[in-house]
């Protein structure tokens, strides 16, 4: 090859480099939920399995599924002592984490270290996670693992309470010693497709953190979260994007569900993030002397549906705000009134078993 002949090639391949398009191989859509005030708020599916237990999907996967459907953070969690495809894939508890943590980087996800503690029920299945090595928790022992969890820090949660076994998720001797050493701080109010009113109320009866997790074993071919259809999600309110705030506010209890149609947790954070979600346009337009109604747009920001009901003589009694849209709802002003209180039940926001939140929407004369 000749000099002028090198030089026109390294033109072309510095051509080739500037120009060659960038591939647009994965989408994401995201799940809106606003913040709370102090708090970013992260949507988190904490307990799902590989092909590393009985699950039918490899680790990167699952990081791709949660990085398409919005989500911010995820722990693989499988199974120690259930592990059917072992003669494939051999035992090796740390290496689903250790496979998608690449691949997470890449996506900007967080992932958690995690695992499955797995005994018939009682005592059940109880997730740890933020594991610096999930190993020592192979023991026969289940109290024994449990501590070794929390030897390394772990927070640990009881799963899918109710599921199965003569006993159901009967609160059981076992429970209470776990509980008597604050070996475990929270229970999945729902798993999958079900919801536990038994383990919704003892979260609040024994201040534990209120969780709703997939626990998913096949492949998620969702393509986004909507209303309609999303993977279990919990809202983890942190001081920032990161796994350590995620666990602080764990720990903290700082969370609110999103379960099918329902968005579940505790009042104080229930209440804020309503305000949040539903955004009240001041009107353009005041009634006069002869005029009666206002018309007022109601902006749902979230990606949640919100369900609302009022007793009383002023219609719409029953409201539906559908997710990241505007409705306008015609609003009777009594004359010469300069603010006006709708009171509402957000019958999805679901702050105990069977109580839903109170709220109030107020329309101020602009
Ligand atoms: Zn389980
Ligand atoms: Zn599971």
């Amino acid at each position: 090859m000749n000099t002028r002949t090198g030089n026109w090639l390294a033109v072309l391949l510095v051509a080739a480099i500037v120009t060659a398009p960038a591939l647009a191989a994965e989408v994401r859509y995201e799940a809106h939920f606003p913040d709370l005030p102090g708090y970013v708020t992260l949507k988190c599916d904490l307990h799902m399995h590989t092909v590393f237990s009985d699950g039918l999907v490899w680790p990167t996967v699952r990081v791709a599924e949660m990085w398409r459907q919005g989500f911010d953070a995820m722990a693989i969690t499988d199974h120690i002592e259930y592990q059917p495809h072992k003669k494939e894939v051999p035992t090796q508890h740390n290496r689903p984490y250790e496979l998608a943590k690449g691949a997470a980087e890449a996506h900007n996800l967080l992932l958690i270290r995690g695992t499955e503690i797995t005994r018939d029920t009682p005592p059940g299945h109880f997730n740890a996670l933020f594991l610096g090595d999930v190993a020592p928790l192979d023991t026969a022992d289940f109290v024994e693992a449990v501590r070794q969890a929390n030897v390394q820090g772990a927070f640990v949660f009881w799963n899918h309470q109710g599921w199965k076994g003569p006993e159901k998720g009967r609160w059981q001797d076992v429970h209470t010693t776990l509980f008597e050493n604050k070996w475990f701080q929270g229970m999945e109010i729902c798993n999958d497709d079900d919801y536990y009113p038994e383990a919704h109320r003892l979260c609040m009866e024994k201040n534990f953190t209120m969780l709703c997790n997939s626990d998913i074993h096949e492949p998620d071919l969702r393509k986004k979260s909507s209303s309609e259809d999303h993977r279990n999600m919990n809202l983890v309110f942190a001081k920032d994007r990161t796994p350590e705030a995620i666990k602080e506010a764990l720990f903290a209890r700082r969370t609110v569900v999103w379960f099918k149609d329902q968005l579940i947790g505790r009042k104080e954070y229930l209440e804020p993030l309503f305000q949040r979600c539903v955004e009240v346009v001041p009107p353009r337009v005041w009634p006069g002397k002869t005029q009666r109604n206002a018309w007022i747009e109601l902006r749902n920001v979230c990606q949640a549906d919100i369900q609302l009901e009022r007793p009383g003589e002023w219609r719409p009694e029953k409201l539906v705000l559908p997710a990241r849209s505007t409705t306008l709802v015609r609003v009777p002003i009594t004359p010469g009134a300069k603010r006006v209180e709708l009171k509402y039940t957000a019958k999805n926001f679901l702050i105990a078993p069977d109580t839903p939140l109170e709220v109030t929407l107020v329309i101020a004369k602009p």
